[in-house]
């Protein structure tokens, strides 16, 4: 067994040493003051979410939640579901928030696509036309299917009904392709930090607009954890969050951003679609893919298994593992169909080929 792994798993996602540095708490509390109400600490997490803002090109507001991405996934029923919200659904985590929005009490229909498929404008059209809704839900890049969802086409749609808040679930696409916030009208995106931001898991943030904002004023029973007037607040007071926050992964999130600022938003792009093109041409010679060809994902390919006769996916994955090479099974309903390779955050092309290489090894291919 190798004792060095290389991670790609579609999260969470593989982390660089600079990163793990980062987050070492003990020199964060020492650097920082040693609580997060003190000036260190605050300074240090404005720059945070300038870094952000920044990154993202977003003129909306950026929060930083201590919670998974279903957190925020949570916050966005609470502070933007009145009427009725339409669940746009493709797979697993966009179904889950179908189940979300019930569990928060609103009033909900899910409007589903076959695993592969992706939800499309004119679906979208069909639903929001009927004048029912005044919230609606779709994912990015769905994770458990690998599909990528033709988001501008979406929000063009959606633009025609401007009684609708669009929230959108980045979490497996934000900060490696370029998702433009303001220009499509998205009222809210989210994403975890343990997918292409390559950090450890624990945090998860946000856009919102200001019509979103200002819409979620009106809503009872918001809670508090992840209510957006309280975010706002605890923001306006010199950058503060109103809970006790990660503060060592907020140090991660400070190094990274400083990292991906560097590279930039357009290379980082690049380099991903480089990766899925390099994964997805492997793919169709040696496998099959599973999702429709004109919605590939450019940070997650699942690959359909049409040697199981041959070798399991279990097998497969197992021989990639003794090798040092970590790759993730097909999810839920897809296990030993299919198995999902990862190629976000901060890996490499030349990472990437030494997968595909060993995986020929395995096959003799
Ligand atoms: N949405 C998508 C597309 C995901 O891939 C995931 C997790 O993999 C989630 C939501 C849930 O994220 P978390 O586990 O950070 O709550």
């Amino acid at each position: 067994m190798a004792n060095k792994l290389l991670s790609f798993v579609p999260g969470p996602v593989e982390i660089r040493k600079e990163i793990l540095d980062a987050t070492a708490q003990m020199e964060m509390l020492t650097r920082l003051g040693g609580s997060h109400r003190s000036p260190e600490f605050t300074a240090f997490f404005k720059e945070v979410l300038e870094r952000l803002r920044t990154f993202l090109n977003t003129k909306h507001r950026v929060y930083v939640s201590t919670s998974s991405a279903t957190g925020l996934m949570e916050a966005a029923i609470r502070n933007g579901a009145q009427k009725r919200v339409v669940n746009f659904a493709c797979g697993a985590f966009s179904k889950r928030w179908h189940d979300i929005t019930k569990l928060c009490g609103a009033e909900a229909d899910l409007v589903e696509v076959e695993w592969g498929q992706a939800t499309t404008p004119e679906l979208v059209e069909k639903h929001l036309s009927s004048g029912r809704y005044d919230a609606m839900t779709v994912v990015h890049n769905e994770t458990s299917t690998g599909v990528m969802n033709p988001l501008e086409d979406i929000a063009a749609v959606a633009k025609k009904y401007p009684d609708v808040v669009v929230l959108v679930d980045c979490v497996s696409s934000l900060s490696a392709v370029r998702v433009d916030m303001d220009g499509l009208g998205l009222d809210m995106t989210l994403a975890g930090v343990q997918k292409a931001f390559a950090l450890p898991p624990g945090i998860a943030v946000c856009t919102v607009s200001e019509r979103l904002f200002e819409k979620s004023k009106n809503i009872p029973n918001r809670g508090y954890y992840f209510n957006f007037e309280e975010l706002e607040k605890y923001a306006q007071r010199n950058a503060q969050t109103p809970t006790t926050p990660t503060m060592s992964l907020i140090s991660g999130l400070h190094e990274q951003l400083g990292r991906m600022l560097n590279e930039g938003a357009e290379a980082r792009e690049r380099r991903h679609r480089a990766m899925a093109a390099r994964v997805q041409d492997w793919a169709r010679k040696r496998f099959g893919l599973f999702a429709n060809e004109k919605y590939l994902s450019p940070t997650i390919t699942n690959v359909r298994n049409t040697r199981k006769e041959k070798i399991s996916t279990d097998d497969f994955r197992k021989a990639l593992r003794e090798r040092g090479l970590l790759i993730a099974n097909g999810y839920g309903k897809l296990k030993g169909e299919c198995f999902r390779v990862g190629h976000m955050g901060d890996l490499t092309l030349e990472e990437v080929d030494t997968l595909l290489r060993t995986a020929d090894e395995i096959l003799g291919a």
